[in-house]
C-alpha cells in the first residue's frame, strides 16, 4: 500500500476563517477589488490577476496585517492532534495554500504547529505592495499557487494523496487527489460535478474518519 500525503488548505480549512478576504475587507483603500473578487468567484479570471488589483488597492503595512490575522481566527483545534496522527502513522502533511504565507506561519507558529507550507508571498516597499507567487505553474499561470501540480508530484511520488479544502482555489486540485474531504464551494463544486467527496464540518471530522477510534475490546 502507498503511503498517504495528507495536503490541507489553509483559510476556511485549517481556520475556520478567511484570512486573505478579511484583510481585503479591512485593509482595502477602496472598493475596486470586489469586482475582482466577484470575477475570481465566478471563474473569470484567476487568483494571480485578483491578487494585482489586490496588491494595488490594500493599505497598512506588515505589522498591521499580522495582528489583524492574530485576532481574526484561531487554527481549527483538531489541527494539531491531526497532524500529530499522520505524523506517527509517517504520513507526510503540508499546507498548501493560494492565500498569504505570512498570516498562514503567524497562526501556525502562535500555537506552536510545525508544517510545511506552500503559500503566496506579500512584500510591502517604497513602490507599494507587491505579491510574489513562488508556486505559480508557469505552463498555466491562472493561480499564484499552483495546487494542481502539487497533489500531481504527491501522486507521481507514489503517494496517495488526500486533500482537505473548501473553496475556489481548490477546485481544479481536489479532483486529482485520491481521497478528498470538502465543505462549502468546494463540496458543491464537486457535486455538481459527480466527483467522489467526503463532506467534513470541522477538522474533528477529518480525524476521526482517517483514523478511526479502535473499538474497545467486548468484555
Ligand atoms: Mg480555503
Amino acid at each position: 500500500m502507498t503511503r498517504p500525503a495528507l495536503v490541507l488548505d489553509f483559510d476556511g480549512t485549517a481556520v475556520p476563517h478567511d484570512v486573505g478576504g478579511g484583510l481585503l475587507h479591512r485593509f482595502a483603500r477602496d472598493p475596486s477589488w470586489q469586482v475582482v473578487d466577484n470575477d475570481y468567484e465566478n471563474g473569470r479570471i484567476g487568483s494571480r490577476a485578483a491578487y494585482r488589483v489586490a496588491a494595488r488597492v490594500i493599505g497598512g503595512d506588515p505589522a498591521a496585517w499580522t495582528a489583524f490575522a492574530l485576532g481574526r481566527t484561531r487554527l481549527d483545534p483538531s489541527l494539531a492532534p491531526l497532524v500529530a496522527r499522520c505524523r506517527a502513522a509517517g504520513w507526510p502533511v503540508e499546507i498548501l495554500s493560494d492565500g498569504l504565507e505570512f498570516y498562514i506561519r503567524a497562526l501556525l507558529g502562535r500555537e506552536g504547529v510545525r508544517l510545511p507550507v506552500r503559500a503566496n508571498r506579500v512584500a510591502a516597499g517604497p513602490d507599494g505592495v507587491r505579491i510574489h507567487t513562488p508556486h505559480l505553474n508557469p505552463r498555466c499561470g491562472r493561480c499564484g499557487t499552483c495546487k494542481t501540480e502539487r497533489v500531481e508530484a504527491l501522486a507521481r511520488q507514489g503517494h496517495t494523496v488526500v486533500y482537505v479544502g473548501d473553496g475556489y482555489s481548490d477546485l481544479c486540485a481536489a479532483p486529482r487527489a485520491h481521497r478528498v474531504f470538502a465543505r462549502d464551494v468546494l463540496a458543491r463544486h464537486l457535486a455538481e460535478r459527480g466527483v467522489a467527496h467526503e463532506r467534513f464540518h470541522t477538522l474533528a471530522d477529518v480525524l476521526a474518519a482517517l483514523f478511526p477510534a479502535r473499538a474497545e475490546a467486548a468484555g
